[in-house]
């Protein structure tokens, strides 16, 4: 999940997948345990925004049911307003039936009031209200909600059915209303001695970003022998991954002391999917996301030449055996190359030829840049 952008508005993630679908579940289970045992309730959707929520809701509802649909509108734009508009009615005769009505969100109540208005004539056995999302700094009426999934703070939110203008109904995850964001944040991309770290001390300086570095994080730590050094100094020494977990705390640290930054160089970061996931979680609680992936593309023979000659002033265990800079690669492409796929499919992967003068290079990449 990463910022979504809709017409001129962004939305950073709010609720993910799974609590929603267990929410929807939560709900519909409690509405059977307490509807009589034989009773064959009609399901009434208050379109267009349930729509999601009541397919959801009736595929988790164990029993026999009827399903319709009632179509009010009262949004414009972002904000409520008084009047609610009858689009669709009801149709069927309800004399007598338990009606339960499914509801995406609640708010000021306006529309709430309009649905008792609607079936307080109707001589109906019993009138249950479910309202999946439920705001109580707004909510103005006096009015009886039977069944609340969650109560949420008073901010516009988007997906799982909820629109703006018209969309973002079809994100199966839902989104809240965030600034525009601050930071131009990349991942550079690459094997091994592709030129990450040489590349991002000139970006640094040109765009004025931060360039995190976990392998120079990690390096700093071990000459220092802090506990994160002993830690991961045994991986990498063999040219292993250190665990994600380790990585992505220690990721986080550094992001955090830089809170200010115009935005991010994530140099050697990620390198496992659940480091990239950990990263867009993460920037997107701050309303912030990665622009792109740019990747530095280098064969991999003129890798090797590039990091034994590395090896000879670094002072790099990792860049002097090649049969450790051989298990890099081998990390690199069985845990790190498929990130490629991750970011392409968000269109956010850049691949530049990483051969050739430094100067050049630089300027590839910031043709890139310049068009985030
Ligand atoms: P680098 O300086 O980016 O080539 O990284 C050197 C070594 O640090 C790697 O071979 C790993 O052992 C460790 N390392 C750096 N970044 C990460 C990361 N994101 N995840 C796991 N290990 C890492």
């Amino acid at each position: 999940m990463s910022i979504l952008k809709l017409h001129d508005l962004y939305f950073k993630p709010f609720i993910k997948k799974d609590e929603i679908n267990a929410i929807v579940k939560y709900l519909a289970e409690q509405v059977k345990d307490d509807l009589p045992k034989d009773e064959v309730p009609i399901f009434v959707g208050i379109l267009n925004g349930c729509f999601l929520f009541a397919a959801d809701f009736i595929r988790e509802f164990n029993g026999n049911c009827e399903v319709s649909f009632v179509k009010l509108a009262s949004y414009q734009g972002t904000s409520t307003t008084d009047t609610v508009k009858h689009l669709v009615g009801i149709n069927e005769d309800l004399t007598g039936r338990t009606v339960i009505i499914l509801e995406d969100i609640i708010d000021t109540g306006n529309t709430l009031q309009e649905i008792y208005n609607i079936f307080k004539n109707l001589d109906v056995k019993k009138l249950k209200i479910v309202s999946l999302f439920f705001k109580p700094d707004v909510f103005r009426k006096e009015l009886p909600i039977d069944y609340i999934g969650k109560s949420i703070e008073d901010k516009f939110i988007v997906g799982y059915g909820l629109d703006y203008n018209g969309i973002g109904r079809n994100y199966p995850e839902i989104y809240q209303l965030t600034p525009k964001p601050k930071m131009k944040n990349i991942v550079l991309f690459g094997p091994p001695g592709a030129g990450k770290g040489t590349q991002a001390n000139f970006l640094k300086e040109m765009y004025n970003l931060v360039h995190i570095s976990t392998g120079d994080v990690f390096r700093f730590n071990i000459k220092n022998a802090t506990e994160l050094g002993l830690l991961a100094k045994k991986y990498m020494d063999e040219g292993d991954l250190v665990p994600d977990e380790v990585t992505i705390n220690m990721l986080k640290a550094e992001v955090e002391k830089n809170a200010d930054a115009n935005g991010f160089i994530f140099d050697g970061f990620p390198r496992t999917q659940s480091q990239a996931d950990a990263l867009d979680a993460f920037l997107g609680d701050k309303g912030e996301q990665i622009n792109a992936m740019i990747a530095l593309e280098v064969p991999e023979d003129v890798l090797v030449t590039r990091l034994l000659e590395r090896g000879k002033t670094s002072g790099r265990t990792d860049d002097t055996d090649e049969s450790k800079i051989r298990n890099r690669f081998n990390e690199y492409n069985t845990k790190t190359a498929i990130l490629k796929d991750y970011f392409d499919a968000q269109n956010k992967y850049y691949g530049i030829d990483g051969v050739g003068s430094i100067e050049d290079i630089t300027k590839r990449i910031a043709e890139v840049f310049d068009t985030l």
